[in-house]
């Protein structure tokens, strides 16, 4: 059985680092989150990272648009948050409706107040390697890694998936991390065969257990970032994840096939409970510094 990598010491280790500098603070650091519309995904995401500011002390506000609303109506929301010194992180809730320039919208948030590490000017400083705020969900693996003290230094790492909010900056900070890396996207040839080659296997991809046993060298330490829910009980059984099943009425799957992926890995970040819980846990560590740069605090 491999080590399994749970996402929750982690993500208490990371919070109660933040709660001191929070506490140091002036005022509280402040998150802005647009929601635009009304998927019920969206909302529940939205309704945790809200929480999760109630209990470090952040100071958060909802900005709930209708779907109905225009781009240029999200462009001034976001250029009045943009001049409001009380809020030091702008979040908007992806995805937005398809009538809404998406790109503009993100890349109207202030590069210092980004609190998702999505700007292009934020990419570029991640590229140069100069702090700045991450990718969270990419950012809290590295603290994954780093906390069950597997080595990335002189590694081989492969990254499936090759997405803005993921692959890319997930490849970009093993990089800065002095591991080798390979991207694979959908149009990779011999996909197993890279897989095989990684001493540290990140799947980004949302295919329900693509990755299966011989994608993975014995030893490997398999990160699954995807989250697919099934909703078929034979295909549950099959992922051995019927008790779930017969629990919720459906299931949770990563990438990486959970039955596979236990016999050949030396370590392995199971879904739900791996990278999951990290998430939220780098936007409040986004979000508290960028608010002790707003606030002069070195
Ligand atoms: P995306 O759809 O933007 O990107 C998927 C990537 O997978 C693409 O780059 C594509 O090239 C690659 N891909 C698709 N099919 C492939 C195949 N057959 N072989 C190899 N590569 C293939 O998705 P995303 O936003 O990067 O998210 C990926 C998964 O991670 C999703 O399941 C998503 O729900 C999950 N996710 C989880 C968290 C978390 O907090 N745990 C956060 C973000 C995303």
């Amino acid at each position: 059985m491999p080590q399994i990598l749970e996402g929750v010491p982690v993500r208490t280790q990371i919070l109660n680092g933040l709660k001191p500098r929070v506490a140091r603070l002036s005022r509280p650091p402040g998150l802005a989150v647009i929601l635009v519309g009304d998927d019920p995904a969206s909302g529940q995401y939205v309704r945790n990272k809200i929480r999760a500011c109630a209990e470090l002390g952040v100071h958060s506000e909802k900005l709930t648009p209708p779907a109905s609303t225009t781009t240029e109506e999200l462009l001034k929301a976001i250029e009045t948050l943009n001049h409001r010194p009380e809020i030091d992180a702008i979040l908007v809730q992806m995805p937005l409706p398809p009538h809404i320039a998406s790109r503009k919208v993100l890349e109207a948030v202030a590069p210092d107040k980004d609190a998702d590490g999505f700007h292009p000017v934020n990419v570029g400083h991640l590229v140069a390697g100069r702090p700045a705020p991450r990718a969270c969900t990419p950012a809290g693996i590295i603290e994954l890694l780093k906390y069950y003290r597997i080595p990335i230094d002189g590694r081989k790492a492969v990254v499936v998936g090759r997405s803005d909010i993921v692959g890319k900056p997930m490849a970009l900070m093993l990089l800065a991390e002095n591991a080798t890396v390979t991207i694979c996207h959908s149009r990779t040839a011999n996909l197993a065969e890279e897989c095989r080659a990684a001493d540290i296997l990140i799947a980004a991809i949302g295919k329900p257990a693509l990755i299966t046993a011989d994608f993975i060298a014995p030893g490997a330490t398999v990160i699954d970032v995807g989250i697919s829910r099934i909703s078929d009980a034979a295909e549950a059984e099959r992922l051995g994840k019927a008790e779930d099943f017969a629990k919720n009425g459906t299931a949770w799957v990563g990438d990486v096939h959970p039955i596979g992926v236990r016999r050949v890995a030396a370590a392995y970040s199971p879904v739900p409970g791996g990278v999951g819980p990290l998430t939220i846990a780098m936007l409040m560590t986004n979000t508290v510094n960028l608010a002790e740069r707003h606030l002069g605090v070195s």
